[in-house]
């Protein structure tokens, strides 16, 4: 079996062999009920309890602030979810036209259910219009959801001048950081940001845990009730493994911050600076903006981005494309089209996110590879051809 080269990152990641060991014993051996008065639940229990300070200090939070639940999903749904019922007499949503669907989709249902809902749109680079953000916002806004960085671009948004910006006006702001924590610091004891999402698998932890850090004295309507735990902000049996695993993750995160500056900053630099050195007609996605030190979005024009994914796959290269093949119909990403990308650079849209485990070996095989693949793709296309003529 080949190996891969995986450069999909901010799709997920690789759980970290310490954070693996970390939560092992929690499965078969110290299985206990966190929330059990005996002293074998209670062996777990202190061990969720450093978890928390672990996630905690990655966001210079306080440990009582953070509340696990099961993804990044669930906490963008628990913090709007939240905003709309301490504050119902305010019926408008600010968000962008460039968040998750985890945010989105929330967002677009709430139209139906009587709310008025404003999606902020980003410039060529990707930048929020604060202008215009500025506009929307009236003492009707209860919740201005923003994410602190794309996923698809990893452009990074002004998330502290946006929260002033809300909380001046009365109104809630979430920011929906799943992939900002562990790549570039955060401070909430120095913020105005009153929640904030976190996801487990995008920063090597596993896949099903998340946390929502909530700021003291916010005012917070929990999203599923039953149990008392997490203080009754998230009922449900504590996922204590997998709590155990996203604090090690968190901690480590904390110590590879500064290689993410420099080390996967330099290799994720070299791929773009080399890949659009050798082929033509390529550009960044989001080149001038403030962006996160992994992430570059490279569209190639005249080629589909399906195509390339596909003959890298081959190679063992795992990428993502700036695409979503809805039903059937090849649909540029909502992200790119926002950015007003040109058709024929969003279809052929390639992004790459790098981790502390990429390696320089594998940058340059994809500066070897990428570029004939490119070559091959629009000589077969008769586009291609005839436009690059
Ligand atoms: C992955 C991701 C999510 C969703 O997190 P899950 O844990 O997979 O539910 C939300 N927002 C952003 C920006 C993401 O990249």
């Amino acid at each position: 079996m080949m190996k891969e080269i995986y450069l999909d990152n901010n799709a997920t990641t690789k759980v970290d062999e310490a954070v693996f060991e970390e939560m092992k014993p929690y499965f078969c051996e110290l299985y206990g009920n966190p929330s059990s008065m005996h002293y074998f639940g209670g062996q777990v229990q202190s061990k969720t309890t450093e978890a928390r300070k672990r996630v905690a200090d990655l966001l210079g939070a306080s440990p009582d602030e953070i509340i696990f639940t099961a993804c990044g999903t669930e906490s963008d749904n628990t913090a709007i979810r939240s905003a709309l019922e301490v504050l119902p007499d305010r019926r408008h949503i600010i968000t962008s036209r460039v968040e998750h669907p985890a945010v989105l989709t929330q967002c677009r249902n709430l139209t139906t259910k009587g709310y008025r809902v404003t999606e902020i749109g980003v410039d060529g680079a990707g930048r929020l219009d604060m202008e215009e953000y500025k506009k929307a916002i009236d003492d009707d806004t209860a919740i201005v959801s923003l994410m602190w960085a794309n996923n698809e671009t990893g452009v990074i948004f002004p998330v502290e001048e946006a929260a002033a910006i809300a909380k001046a006006n009365g109104a809630q702001f979430h920011t929906d950081a799943v992939q900002a924590v562990g790549k570039i610091p955060i401070n909430m004891a120095a913020s105005k940001i009153d929640m904030l999402s976190l996801s487990g698998h995008k920063l090597h932890a596993p896949k099903g845990i998340g946390a929502l850090y909530v700021r003291k004295g916010t005012p917070f309507r929990p999203l599923m009730v039953g149990g008392h735990q997490e203080k009754s902000r998230r009922a449900g049996t504590e996922n204590a493994a997998a709590i155990i695993a996203l604090g090690k993750a968190c901690q480590l995160a904390g110590e590879f911050m500064e290689s993410e500056k420099t080390t996967v900053k330099a290799k994720c630099e070299r791929l773009e600076k080399e890949l659009l050195a050798a082929i033509p007609h390529a550009r960044i996605n989001g080149g001038g903006a403030d962006r996160l030190p992994n992430t570059t979005s490279i569209a190639f024009e005249f080629v589909e981005g399906e195509a390339i994914l596909l003959l890298l796959s081959e190679l063992g290269i795992c990428a993502s494309s700036g695409s979503a093949c809805t039903s059937g119909s090849l649909e540029p990403s909502h992200v790119l089209r926002a950015m007003g990308v040109p058709f024929t650079c969003a279809h052929g849209s390639i992004r790459f996110s790098l981790s502390r485990y990429t390696t320089d070996a594998e940058i340059e095989a994809v500066i070897k590879e990428l570029p004939p693949i490119i070559a091959r793709l629009r000589q077969m296309s008769p586009f291609g051809r005839e436009f690059l003529k």
